[in-house]
């Protein structure tokens, strides 16, 4: 088969990367081994709840997400509830702002080496309770070891986040797998190639020229192209899965980033009984916080009216729910609802339908949740942006330059970025 593009991956950031180019009159196939496009997007639909098993949140305004929300006609609402803390065996409300963003506020202008976030807390002491606040938060949201990632990323992310309103989340109303559907169908339109169930097992290239061998519905199949955008996750690059010859400099990069886990499962009720319970927050609860019990964050997708709460740990912590069945989460979770809501483990379990959930630390095609940058390897990202022979491109959230890993809008930023790298060096 040949190609004047080949693009492996049909996350966002391939899909973003195969429409512009095929926009722009390329000939490009694209290669996803999974029967589905939107990688880790990927949305369930049942009993009336629309249930994101990967990424749910639109973080704040970023433009090139809400441009194409926008082009797609999508519906999104903004999440407005309350925000709960169980501590010392009390559910009460929660001011965002009190506990960790002020330590994270600091790390936006830190002079010095880079240092952890870990030796960073040991450096500049604080009180206990906000510091076991400050980690529970950074390695919830970026589902990284705190002593691991890097301040110098941290202070990067934060003023990024605060640059798009990242406190500000949203859904997509309809599922956020519309998004790369939506894409997918304008890079068909314009005449692109889409190989589902192609899972590409090695890539060999010279300048201007790359073959890739692939099986196609189990069958061997090659590809070859003058030039490849290589989309795929962290975890695959580091697990070797995929065959490169010669190595490009860029898997030496993709080895000093780090590859996240997180656990997120979603829970069907038949009503949503924490509504008629003490306080009166939980009628209109979002977010509830119980950074000792495990998962240590849950949430609702209010204002939406729905039956779901989401369980969420990320980071080290996920591996202690990593190898559970949905079964035996739902039986963890029932317990911890039980001692937050000081209800009877069976007065949860009576309630509950249906427990949903995605393992992204053992799918092949993912091997973990998102990237994030431990210290002393902040110039690992850029430096996988640059094109090997002007021939291989990588993309997607860990090549991000901007603060955004781990994100939707990153994936799209790094799609945008190789195809006008591949376009401004053909013209
Ligand atoms: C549980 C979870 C929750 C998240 N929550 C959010 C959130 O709320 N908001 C947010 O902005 N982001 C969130 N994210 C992160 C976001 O989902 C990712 O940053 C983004 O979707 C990554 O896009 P990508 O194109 O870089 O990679 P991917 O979407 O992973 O795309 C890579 C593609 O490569 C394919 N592939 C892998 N191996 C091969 C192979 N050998 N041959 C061919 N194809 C292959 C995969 O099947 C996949 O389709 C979350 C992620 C997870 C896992």
């Amino acid at each position: 088969m040949q190609s004047d593009i080949l693009i492996i991956g049909a996350g966002m950031s391939g899909l973003t990367a195969a429409r512009t180019l095929a926009e722009a009159g390329r000939n490009v196939t694209l290669l996803e081994a999974s029967s589905r496009v939107g990688g880790r997007i990927h949305t369930l639909r049942e009993a009336n709840e629309t249930i994101e098993l990967g990424a749910e949140f639109i973080h704040g305004r970023p433009p090139e997400l809400w441009s194409l929300i926008e082009e797609a006609n999508l519906e999104t609402y903004e999440l407005d509830g309350s925000m709960l803390t169980y501590e010392d065996g009390r559910l009460q409300s929660r001011d965002e702002e009190e506990e960790s963003t002020p330590i994270l506020d600091k790390l936006e202008s830190l002079p010095g080496p880079d240092l952890t976030f870990a030796e960073y807390l040991t450096h500049h002491p604080i009180p206990e309770d906000q510091k076991q606040a400050a980690i529970g938060y950074v390695e919830g949201f970026n589902a990284a070891d705190h002593r691991i990632i890097s301040t110098h990323a941290l202070g990067l992310q934060q003023a990024a986040e605060e640059a798009i309103e990242g406190d500000r989340l949203f859904r997509v109303k309809d599922g956020y797998d519309r998004l790369p559907q939506f894409l997918a169908q304008k890079f068909t339109d314009a005449g692109g190639t889409l190989a589902l169930n192609t899972l590409v097992e090695r890539i060999d290239w010279t300048p201007n020229h790359v073959r890739i061998q692939a099986q196609t519905n189990g069958r061997p199949i090659t590809h070859d192209a003058a030039k490849a955008v290589i989309t795929l996750p962290l975890g695959v690059l580091q697990q070797n899965s995929v065959a490169f010859s010669p190595t490009p400099d860029a898997l030496h990069e993709a080895n000093r980033i780090r590859m996240g886990n997180a656990r997120r499962f979603t829970l069907v009720f038949r009503e949503p009984f924490w509504k008629h319970l003490p306080p009166a927050g939980l009628r209109e609860l979002s977010f509830l916080l119980s950074f000792s019990s495990m998962p240590p964050v849950w949430w609702t997708p209010h204002p939406a009216s729905s039956n779901t709460l989401t369980g969420w740990v990320g980071g080290p912590r996920s591996e202690a729910l990593a190898n559970l069945t949905p079964s035996q989460l739902s039986e963890a979770a029932c317990k911890t609802l039980a001692q937050i809501f000081s209800l009877n483990p069976a007065d949860i379990r009576v309630q509950l339908l249906s427990c949903h959930t995605h393992d992204w630390q053992h799918d092949p095609f993912s091997l973990g949740a998102y990237s994030y940058i431990a210290a002393g390897a902040l110039d690992a990202c850029s430096k996988m942006t640059l094109p090997a022979g002007n021939t291989l491109y990588f993309a997607g959230e860990h090549t991000d330059t901007t603060g955004h890993w781990g994100t939707v809008h990153a994936a799209i930023r790094s799609g945008q970025r190789a195809a006008q790298q591949i376009l401004q060096q053909s013209t």
